[in-house]
Order: structure tokens, then sequence, then C-alpha cells
């Protein structure tokens, strides 16, 4: 099951990563261990004071992650998330981007092709689909009629594959999130409050994994633990 955190009066494991910035940032993985980014000669005593102050926010943002996994199946590094299943992934990483891009591009131009079909005369408004892989969102919709989904929908229940798209083609009919908007989006996707709130418990794990690389850090990663009470 999911790992347990400790309970922060008896001490909180982190790990600290220290590089050329100025700022300290504090981050909750998706497995619920704590990552501190700091500048490169900031004493322990600064980082812990820091981190202590922060206690109640890690603690709120760690149950807020478990609640949230409770309703996606967990997977090992041999696995992956394939709309919505666990799939065995003897392969390399490069073949699973791979196959990922070439699996998303050929879905999301089906489920566009037929949701091109529910708007009507809108739907002369598409004028194509890009597929790249997106740090902070699901989609977005040009003004000119260009559709770009994350490359990571993939991963997730159809369902919410569906959600995205229609929620993206809606925007060929009004471009805003006004309230006709969300009813016409109601109308095509009655689920669409569901599925948002499925996604949503998707969006932590499967972008949390993407293979984004963090530069400019330096030296090993330290571990450490420090008593939150003292
Ligand atoms: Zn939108």
């Amino acid at each position: 099951m999911y790992p347990l955190f400790p309970v922060l009066d008896q001490g909180l494991t982190y790990v600290l990563l220290r590089s050329r910035r100025r700022s300290l940032a504090l981050e909750i993985q998706a497995d619920l261990s704590v990552v501190v980014r700091s500048p490169l000669r900031m004493s322990i005593s600064d980082i812990e004071s820091f981190i202590r102050s922060k206690s109640s926010w890690i603690t709120k943002k760690r149950s807020d992650i478990s609640q949230r996994l409770q309703i996606i199946p967990p997977k090992t590094s041999m696995q992956i998330y394939h709309r919505g299943q666990v799939v065995q992934w003897p392969h390399s990483e490069r073949k699973k981007v791979q196959f990922q891009r070439a699996e998303a591009v050929r879905l999301f131009e089906e489920l566009i092709g037929r949701g091109l079909t529910l708007i009507g005369p809108y739907a002369a408004k598409y004028t194509g689909l890009s597929v790249k892989r997106l740090k902070r969102r699901w989609g977005s919709c040009t003004k000119s009629g260009l559709i770009t989904l994350n490359t990571n929908l993939i991963c997730v229940p159809d369902t919410c594959i569906w959600g995205v798209v229609i929620h993206e083609l809606v925007h060929l009919i009004h471009h805003n999130h006004s309230e006709r908007f969300y009813r016409q989006l109601e109308a095509l996707n009655p689920e669409y409050l569901v599925t948002d709130k499925l996604i949503d418990a998707w969006s932590f794990v499967v972008l949390e994994e993407s293979p984004t690389k963090k530069s400019g850090t330096q030296g090993p990663a330290e571990i450490r633990t420090i008593l939150m009470s003292a």
C-alpha cells in the first residue's frame, strides 16, 4: 500500500538538494517524501527553521496527496500507467516515451474526430492537434482553433481523456470559462464534474513522474532528519 509518513513531532526526514538558486523551496513528492531545494551555502539551521515554519503546510499537503492516491492504483518502476490501467513495462524509458506519444496521437485524433461531430458548424473552427508534454496543463485551445493536448493524458482513464477533449472542443464555441461555456460542456459531457475530479486526482501522480529534468543541482542529495518540535 502507500507509505505511511511519520508524525511530524517524531521528526521529519527530508531530501536536501543544493543548487545555484536564491531562495528555499519545499516540495512534497508523489511518494509523500519531502524535498527541500536550497542555495549552495545556506546553513542547516536556517534551512530547518524554514521547514519548521512550514510544518502545517507539509501535514496538509501530505494528507491531500494520500487522499488522492487512494483512488489511483499503485504501480512499481517496472510498470506504467496506460489509459488508467497499470501495465508491465520491461523496456527502456526511451521506448516508453515513443510508445506513449504514438498511442496519444492515435487516440487523441480519434476522440477529436468523434467530438467534432458533436459541435455542429463550430467544427469548422478546428485547425489541428498538437501533442506534447506540458508541465501544468492537460490541454489548451487557441483562438485560431489549434488544440494542444498533454501526452501524459494517455496515462489516465479514457473517461478523463474524453473529458479534456470535449472541454477543449467547447472552447471552439466559447473561448472562455463563462456560464455558457459550462452549460455547453455539460450538454456534451454530463459527467464533466465527475471526470474533472478524477483527473485532478491523477494529475499529481502523472505530472509528477513525467520525464522533466530539474537542472542546476550540485553535489549529491543529502538525506536528513529534523525534530519538528525543537
Ligand atoms: Zn478551458
